[in-house]
């Protein structure tokens, strides 16, 4: 079952629900699921279509006033935790892989309100 939208940017995106055979495991979910910056060296087009579209913010402590704000917090979770494998949440869903720079994760540098950024996998 899927849904196509378009987000505020005009990227084509689906949200998309899939039942399998069997119980997926958290090693095979990175197969078919990222949530960290492509590889520019791998797949310079995947590479520069996430760096333009699919990076959150700039908000908490660079942008206290980003529209995701409420209360001091990000209300879409924002930064995530770096995690060095994708491992299974207490409520079930998986919490994906986001490697740090030191392990093997890319950054990318942003100019976002007049400030230059590093972004990285949270
Ligand atoms: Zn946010």
């Amino acid at each position: 079952m899927y849904s196509i939208e378009w987000q505020k940017r005009g990227l084509l995106h689906a949200h998309i629900l899939i039942w399998m055979m069997e119980k997926i495991t958290p090693n095979r979910i990175d197969e078919i699921i990222s949530a960290e910056i492509p590889d520019i060296e791998i797949d310079k087009d995947l590479h520069d279509i996430v760096s333009k579209n699919m990076i959150h913010g700039p908000c908490d402590s660079l942008n206290n006033n980003s529209l995701c704000m409420s209360d001091g917090k990000c209300t879409k979770r924002y930064p995530r935790d770096l995690l060095a494998e994708t491992i299974t949440g207490k409520d079930g869903y998986p919490l994906y892989r986001r490697r740090s720079t030191e392990d093997g994760g890319k950054s990318i540098t942003l100019k976002v309100l007049n400030n230059t950024i590093d972004v990285d996998n949270r």
